[in-house]
């Protein structure tokens, strides 16, 4: 356990320590361990990370992440909202939570054939997965088969599968395997002492039931939070506490920096400073060094600079395309000028 009030001198040598613990042995495991073996991550350790002077930081995430990915590279999914709006749950930050008054429209699950045309489409634009997203508090049996359908389709396509669909029962992530679904997305979200504050239609236990289904069915996690919703930096290190000490991390971590959209409880809430946000990232590559970290929601917003930061800092994959289910995302074209300057090549 880390002992604070140090110098930055001491700090850095104590946080090094730390970092070299972990990685060695998280380097001595194989993929696909468990982290039963692991030292598991204290809050006060990333947060002592989060308190690093920046280039060392970046240092040692951008080390971390040259001895476990090819630095140039970055994984491409594309999202799409299958059923949007009208949905019965109240996250404070989302447009599709029926209680609130913003501009977005429900509408019904999407047609198999539209669906499979924006996949196409999505391929033919470099996306290696396509991931789709239903604003339910979790699907009905009549929900999901036709989900099952597209899953099974889109995977013909010869792309990979992703869906956000909300809490799955019991059965149905075997159901969501079995059409062929290589990874589930279910967010945390936040730290366990802040959800509350966020949401109220559901606990933090509630994600964690739902995240362990999807394990158990073998399906790759796909999980994450967002940031500059008004937590704390202990928060921010909280959630990322709760992701990294998972009996496995997720294969895919996204880090979205809340998109304020009018009419939500969270619109006007004090904007998170980048700098902070490139700290999270970094903080997430060093934490999970074999995980996706995925530059999410929010890129829209940001300026190029900051992403060129995000990824030395080690975030590795984003979504393509205009939309991010109801907000907006960086057009594909900005997005490939951006990866040709800094010599990315698509994943
Ligand atoms: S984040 Fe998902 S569960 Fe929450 S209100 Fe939006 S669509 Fe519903």
């Amino acid at each position: 356990m880390m002992r604070h009030k140090k110098g930055p001198k001491m700090l850095e040598s104590t946080v090094e320590n730390v970092i070299s613990t972990h990685n060695l042995k998280a380097n001595l495991s194989k993929a696909g361990d468990t982290l039963s073996s692991l030292d598991r991550w204290s809050v006060a350790d990333i947060v002592a990370l989060f308190e690093l002077p920046f280039s060392d930081l970046i240092n040692h995430a951008q080390t971390i992440h040259r001895a476990n990915f090819n630095p140039n590279a970055v994984q491409v999914s594309t999202l799409l909202s299958i059923k949007t709006g009208g949905c019965s749950e109240d996250c404070g930050y989302c447009p599709q939570a029926a209680r609130y008054h913003t501009e977005v429209e429900a509408e019904p699950l999407m047609q198999l054939e539209d669906v499979l045309a924006a996949a196409q489409e999505a391929k033919n634009n470099g996306a290696s997965r396509f991931c789709m997203g239903a604003a339910w508090r979790g699907p009905k049996q009549r929900d999901l088969d036709p989900v099952l359908q597209m899953i099974a389709e889109v995977k013909a396509m010869g792309l990979e599968t992703c869906a956000t669909l909300g809490m799955l029962k019991e059965g149905q992530a075997e159901q969501l395997k079995d059409a062929g679904l290589d990874y589930y997305n279910h967010n945390l979200d936040t730290a366990p002492e802040f959800y509350g504050d966020v949401i109220t239609t559901r606990t933090y236990q509630d994600r964690l039931d739902t995240l362990g289904r999807v394990r158990s069915a073998d399906i790759n996690v796909c999980s994450g939070g967002i940031i500059g919703m008004g937590e704390s930096r202990n928060q921010r290190a909280g959630l990322l506490a709760q992701l990294a000490n998972m009996e496995r991390p997720p294969e895919s971590v996204p880090i979205n920096l809340l998109t304020q959209v009018e009419g939500t409880p969270l619109h006007g809430t004090d904007e998170l400073d980048p700098i902070e946000f490139v700290r999270t990232i970094a903080a997430a590559r060093i934490t999970m060094p074999n995980s996706f970290v995925r530059l999410s929601a929010g890129r829209q917003s940001m300026h190029e600079g900051i992403q060129a930061l995000c990824f030395l800092a080690g975030a590795n994959s984003i979504f393509y395309g205009e939309k991010l289910l109801t907000t907006g995302n960086p057009e594909a074209e900005t997005d490939k000028k951006l990866f040709t300057k800094l010599g990315i090549n698509k994943i």
